[in-house]
C-alpha cells in the first residue's frame, strides 16, 4: 500500500471498486473527440479502457492521520444497498477488511468526512446491523457541509427515497444525523490544525474541497470537481452529473489554478493508477504529472 507524506500527516488510498464505466462521449457534455484522442496515448489503459474510450474509474476512500485525528474521506458506495445501477447495487465487498490491513479499526476512526453527499461518497457512513442502518464507525463524528446537507434535505422532502441520491440520503446520511453523530460544518470550520475547508460548488450545491497542509507541503481533496485526469487537460469539461456545468468548470478550475500555484498534492475520488499528482499549467490549461512513490 502507498503511504504518502505531508509533514507529520500521512495519507493511504483504500479502494473499493475500480472498472471501466461510461464512454466519454457520454460522461462529458462537452466532449470533443478529437480532443480527447489528442490524450489517448497516456491515458489508455490505465485512464481509458482499450478500444472503447470507456473511462476507468476508482471508488476510493482516503485515510488522513494527522497527530491528533484518523480521518476518512469520502466513503464509497456501502454493502447490501439496493441501487439501481446494476454495477452499485447490493454490493458484498471486503471493503472493511481492507480499511483494517491499512491499519484503520472502524472503532479508531475519529472524523468521517464527505466531500459532497453523492451516492458514490457517503455508502460506508453506515452498515446494516440487525436489519437496521447504524453507523460503521461508533466513534467518529461525520462532518457534512450545512448548505449541501440542506440542498438535499429540501429534495427529500420533494421526492420519495430512491430519487434523492439513489436512496443514500435515507440509508446512509440520515441514520448518521438520527444517531446524533454528524455535525454540520462551514467553511471556516477548522477539524483538525492540519485541516482547512473551502467552498467548492457546482458539482453539487455545497461541494467541498479539504486542504492537508504542514511544514510547507500541501495535499488537496477534491472529490468529484474532477472525476477523470483529462478533466485537467479540458478543465471546461463537466460531467454529466454536474449540478451546474459552468459553475462546476469555475471551481475545476480554481482547484488546478491552486493546485499549480502551490505544488499541492492533488487527491480526487475518482482518479485510478496513481490516484494523485502535481498539476502544471500548459497554456491556457493544465497537466498531471503523476505522483508515484
Ligand atoms: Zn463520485
Amino acid at each position: 500500500m502507498t503511504v504518502r507524506g505531508i509533514g507529520k500527516a500521512s495519507i493511504a488510498k483504500v479502494e473499493e471498486l475500480c472498472g471501466p464505466g461510461f464512454k466519454a462521449g457520454r460522461m462529458f457534455p462537452r466532449f470533443n473527440q478529437e480532443a480527447f484522442d489528442a490524450q489517448k496515448h497516456w491515458m489508455v489503459s490505465d485512464h481509458v479502457e482499450p478500444g472503447s474510450d470507456r473511462l476507468v474509474g476508482s471508488v476510493h476512500t482516503w485515510i488522513v492521520r494527522t497527530p491528533h485525528h484518523t480521518i476518512l474521506i469520502d466513503t464509497c458506495l456501502g454493502n447490501h444497498k439496493t441501487r439501481s445501477a446494476p454495477n452499485w447495487n447490493n454490493l458484498n465487498t471486503p471493503f472493511l477488511d481492507r480499511l483494517r490491513d491499512a491499519g484503520v479499526a472502524p472503532e479508531s476512526v475519529d472524523l468521517v468526512m464527505c466531500t459532497h453527499l453523492h451516492v458514490d461518497h457517503v455508502g460506508w457512513n453506515t452498515k446494516l446491523e440487525n436489519g437496521r442502518w447504524v453507523p460503521t464507525f461508533p466513534n467518529a463524528r461525520y462532518l457534512f457541509a450545512r448548505k449541501e446537507y440542506a440542498h438535499w434535505e429540501d429534495e427529500r422532502r420533494q421526492k420519495d427515497a430512491q430519487s434523492v441520491n439513489g436512496g443514500s440520503f435515507d440509508d446512509s446520511v440520515l441514520p448518521v444525523v438520527e444517531a446524533k453523530k454528524a455535525v454540520f460544518i462551514d467553511t471556516d470550520h477548522q477539524p483538525d490544525s492540519l485541516l482547512t475547508i473551502e467552498e467548492a460548488p457546482g458539482h453539487t450545491p455545497g461541494s467541498i474541497v479539504i486542504r492537508l497542509s504542514d511544514a510547507g507541503r500541501e495535499a488537496v481533496f477534491s472529490g468529484d470537481i474532477m472525476h477523470h485526469p483529462v478533466q485537467v487537460y479540458y478543465p471546461e469539461w463537466s460531467s454529466q452529473f454536474c449540478w451546474d456545468q459552468d459553475m462546476s468548470a469555475r471551481s475545476r478550475r480554481k482547484v488546478l489554478e491552486h493546485c499549480a500555484e502551490h505544488h499541492s498534492l492533488l487527491c480526487p475520488a475518482h482518479f485510478p493508477g496513481a490516484n494523485a499528482g502535481y498539476i502544471h499549467r500548459a497554456g491556457d490549461a493544465f497537466r498531471i504529472e503523476w505522483d508515484r512513490p
